[in-house]
């Protein structure tokens, strides 16, 4: 693979459908330079809010729950439609488009009214980001790609945007710690590791529809994940750290990590420290199945007695 020319499948863009045409074909690291500036005297103000697929993140989803104060449940009936992760079968949500103009709901002619909470997707654009940490750590070649050659970023230039005709000059990284983009990458980094490991393994390793609600549950509904936590048997299930356990309680943002290990224990089977499953339970379940294994063994027995008498008695 040539070092900065990308190819077909790396043109993604996590949360937004992208149309290939419109990136641009060559790779860029933190210290590229790019020209670019977006602000209420562009032409294009708010063009690009509306007619997009704009999928949320659980961070995404807590941050715009907090500014709007309105708890999960109301806000995903109101603000988002379901959608597919990343062309994969694991659900989650996106922005709904208003009826009306099919823009963003939280887009006026004056702007974001959510700027500083909006989602990710919007905060990336038009520097997009390949990140195969999960999922194929190889070059088209088959070459195994460092840390640092796993990650690189894109531009997106799309016609109607007049923000590259402005003079504004930055490396992707100012332009990248300007947006915010750094802090979510943080936030969502494990949940986008849970898409990308289903996207590579496909359809190969089954989920259950009960393990996909669990995903979408605790994906989009922090609130509910907490009861689910604290008012089902899962603690006497698993051996959870009493500090942790404690901060869970209130701390959104310790919940939300703390899920995303859960879904990744559960899920895929990672093996992680903060939570194992009760030793009792363990020997619970031993005990149940080796009562199955003797139950069908008895059953068994019973039935070859009975064709035994039967063949005896001449049947
Ligand atoms: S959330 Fe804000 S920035 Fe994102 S599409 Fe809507 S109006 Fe535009
Ligand atoms: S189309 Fe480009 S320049 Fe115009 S508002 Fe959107 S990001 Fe800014």
């Amino acid at each position: 693979m040539k070092d900065n020319v990308l190819n077909e499948k790396e043109k993604t863009l996590f949360g937004k459908e992208l149309n290939p045409s419109h990136i641009e074909p060559v790779k860029l690291t933190m210290d590229s330079r790019i020209k670019f500036r977006c602000h209420p005297g562009v032409r294009c103000f708010t063009a690009c809010c509306g007619n997009i697929k704009i999928i949320l993140t659980p961070y995404d989803i807590l941050m715009l729950t907090r500014r709007l104060q309105v708890p999960a449940h109301e806000f995903l009936q109101a603000y988002t439609e379901p959608t597919y992760l990343e062309k994969t079968d694991m659900p989650g949500v996106m922005l709904k488009m208003r009826a009306e103009d099919n823009k963003c709901p939280f887009v006026t002619p004056e702007g974001c009214t959510v700027y500083s909470d909006r989602p990710t997707a919007c905060r990336y654009y038009p520097v997009g980001m390949a990140d195969f940490r999960e999922g194929g750590s190889k070059d088209a070649d088959g070459n195994e790609l460092t840390a640092d050659e796993e990650k690189f970023f894109f531009l997106v230039k799309e016609e109607h945007c007049k923000g590259h005709e402005e003079e504004k000059v930055w490396t992707v990284r100012e332009w990248r710690e300007d947006q915010g983009v750094d802090v979510r990458d943080e936030m969502n980094k494990k949940w986008l590791r849970l898409v990308m490991r289903r996207k590579s393994f496909g359809h190969q390793a089954h989920l259950s529809e009960q393990a996909k609600r669990m995903f979408f549950m605790a994906s989009t509904d922090l609130g509910y994940f907490r009861r689910f936590v604290f008012e089902s048997s899962f603690l006497k299930t698993y051996e959870i750290d009493a500090e942790l356990v404690e901060k869970i309680k209130t701390d959104d943002i310790a919940l939300m990590f703390f899920s995303f290990d859960y879904l990744a224990n559960t899920l895929f089977g990672a093996q992680t420290e903060i939570m194992k499953i009760r030793e009792d339970k363990i020997r619970e379940k031993i005990e149940e199945i080796k009562a199955r294994q003797d139950e069908a063994v008895i059953s068994a027995l019973k039935e070859y007695e009975e064709l035994k008498n039967d063949r005896g008695n001449g049947g």
